[in-house]
């Protein structure tokens, strides 16, 4: 090696030992005739002093060093003189007396800084990822990351699980998005498909008899871009046989406590996770992803309307909508430029607007409130009577100030949701450290596509419906609750899971709910339905995403922060420069034509 020890793990006990360090110039400063370096490695950082009487030679060697230089240093561990001593970080306490010096490599001015964590273009950070891994922050996420995984894998193997690859190169295996295609050269014309998950193969390893499955798996989604997607994300992928529904919920309760517990000790886990089912999830919260880690539940107010003289609200319900809203508390005191830009919030989440009743006032009881307390531009709509029902619904106080939107039960939804996030997060209802994970149960097997005139499956076209539901399948499939959980944590939807149909007319039934002809079902699912007749075990399972976890773990909203080298938010690799064009002799090969071709760079510019 190289170096006989780690910059990083340097301290006291080392007083006095000879040492040889590696690594890159963090920082360099000149005192009078003296030189300190801030030698950097993955484990941190040790400063260096070089003085021209006791070592000339190294002192001129350091003389040449710049920022993120590899460089060698020989030299004696001695105590910080008093007083210099750095308690901010674990090798304040010791610095390095050198005695050589060489240059094992120079480099180039970086295009940002390494040693402090300052805005960087993302884009920048990209192009130049193996620098941007270099910063604290990052190579911190690194080895959190390293640690979440090993901890996972021990956990599962402690308790008999199998960690089985699955092919990357296979038939398409559909989770609602578009596939990534690979043509085939030996067979022209014809494709492989990336995984959208490994959830057909581990199915299959429950039929060969596994029982207990895990993979860390890659999963290829060809999706339009999205705030928290990647073209390709990982999962813990997970699969048992002999199961229902609570062992397999009782057993990620568990990972993910002792998991959190271990690697990220600071963070304070609500225990026991919550359950609550769907349907309980969007009354409260309007959301099947809801941060538990404040209040602010939702009221519906729809049966109010009609007695109201508010056009908006009597609108909303006349054509068969809602009316919902929640109370923010202590916020009667926004102002009308705060309460427009809730407004403009709520209509850029798909609301057609957003009424805000302010109760004005000291503290007092909602009983006592008059009419001249109340400040919205629906006052004169309501009764003191509605405001008060209003306010007794949502929990509200003088001094609060109630969101309401009404409108299709979907888009306001989506809209309340949004804006409670956005009120915990102003109101700062969130302390960092926090964690709250949540199960959400009983999701209906199917959702109708208003779009395409048809139902899709919530989760995926594997999922049970619930024992009592099956008799519904083909006359009121939207009625059909599913064998179908979800993992939460901190409003992020983390995974999905399911127990599955083991049972070939019974998914049969599924299919044919989902519009798929008897023989797209046979081309695409043929191996899986054929697999069910030789002795499929009852199982099911669970893949939460690790990527989405570590943005958790770590408060971070951007999912290319936990990734090494992840695609820009309009999938493009600006390090290598993918995607891009390819020779036309492999095209040949591949016997394809490529008909119009659109530049990812351009593109990247025009929509980043
Ligand atoms: N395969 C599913 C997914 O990727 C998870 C599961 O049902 O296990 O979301």
């Amino acid at each position: 090696m190289l170096k006989t020890i780690n910059c990083g793990d340097l301290g006291p006990e080392h007083v006095g030992e000879k040492v040889t360090l590696a690594g890159w110039v963090h920082r360099r400063r000149n005192h009078g005739a003296l030189i300190f370096i801030d030698l950097r490695d993955r484990q941190g950082v040790a400063q260096v002093v070089f003085n021209p009487e006791t070592a000339p030679e190294a002192h001129e060697t350091a003389g040449s060093f710049r920022g993120e230089w590899v460089v060698q240093i020989q030299g004696e561990v001695a105590p910080r003189p008093e007083g210099t001593e750095n308690p901010n970080i674990p090798t304040g306490a010791i610095e390095v007396v050198a005695t050589g010096a060489t240059v094992l490599n120079e480099s180039l001015t970086p295009p940002f800084y390494v040693n402090e964590e300052s805005e960087v273009d993302e884009l920048v950070r990209l192009q130049y990822r193996y620098i941007d891994l270099r910063r604290a922050s990052m190579r911190d996420t690194l080895i959190l990351r390293h640690r979440v995984v090993k901890f996972i894998r021990d956990f599962l193997d402690k308790r008999d699980f199998l960690e089985v690859e699955t092919p990357i190169l296979i038939k398409s295996t559909p989770e609602g998005a578009r596939d990534y295609l690979v043509p085939s050269r030996l067979y022209p014309g014809q494709f492989y498909a990336l995984p959208q998950s490994p959830q057909q193969l581990k199915q299959l390893l429950m039929v060969s008899g596994v029982e207990k499955y895990f993979q860390i798996a890659r999963c290829f989604r060809d999706e339009d871009p999205r705030g928290d997607r990647q073209p390709e994300h990982t999962q813990l992928d997970l699969e048992m046989s002999f199961v229902e529904e609570d062992d397999v919920l009782n057993l990620f309760e568990e990972l993910y406590t002792e998991l959190v517990e271990e690697v990220t000790p600071q963070k304070r886990l609500a225990k026991p996770f919550t359950r609550l089912t769907y349907e309980e999830s969007m009354k409260r919260f309007a959301t099947d992803k809801p941060d538990l880690r404040f209040g602010m539940e939702m009221a519906d107010l729809s049966d109010l309307a009609p007695q109201t003289e508010f056009r908006v609200f009597q609108g909303a319900v006349d054509s068969g909508g809602v009316v919902k809203g929640f109370s923010a508390p202590g916020c009667a005191s926004y102002t009308r430029r705060q309460v427009d830009e809730l407004i403009d919030f709520a209509k850029s989440r798909g609301a057609l607007g957003l009424i805000t009743i302010s109760l004005n006032g000291e503290p007092g009881l909602v009983s006592d409130l008059t009419m001249d307390q109340v400040r919205s531009a629906a006052a004169r709509f309501l009764t003191l009577e509605q405001v008060k029902e209003i306010a007794t619904r949502t929990g509200a106080n003088v001094g609060d100030m109630i969101l309401i939107v009404a409108g299709a039960a979907k888009s306001t939804n989506v809209a309340l949701s949004a804006l409670r996030n956005e009120m915990g997060a102003r109101l700062e209802m969130t302390d960092p450290d926090d964690l709250s994970l949540a199960f959400v149960v009983d999701f209906p097997l199917f959702e109708y596509n208003d779009d395409e005139g048809k139902w899709d499956a919530m989760h995926h076209a594997f999922t049970s419906p619930k024992e009592g539901f099956e008799q519904y399948l083909e006359t009121d499939p939207g009625c059909v609750i599913a064998t179908c959980y979800d993992l939460v944590g901190n409003g992020v939807e983390l995974g999905s899971g399911s127990i599955r149909i083991h049972d070939r007319a019974l998914q049969e039934r599924v299919f044919k709910v989902l519009g798929y002809s008897a023989e797209e079902v046979q081309q695409r699912f043929g191996q899986l339905l054929t697999a069910f007749e030789y002795g499929a075990p009852p199982h099911g399972g669970m893949a939460p995403g690790i990527d989405r976890l570590l943005m958790v773990l770590t408060n971070r909203d951007n999912i290319r922060d936990v990734i090494a080298f992840p695609k820009t938010q309009s999938a493009v690799d600006p390090l290598f420069g993918a995607p891009g064009p390819v020779e036309q002799s492999q095209l040949d090969e591949l016997r394809l034509a490529v008909v119009g071709v659109g530049d990812p760079a351009t593109e990247e510019s025009a929509g980043a």
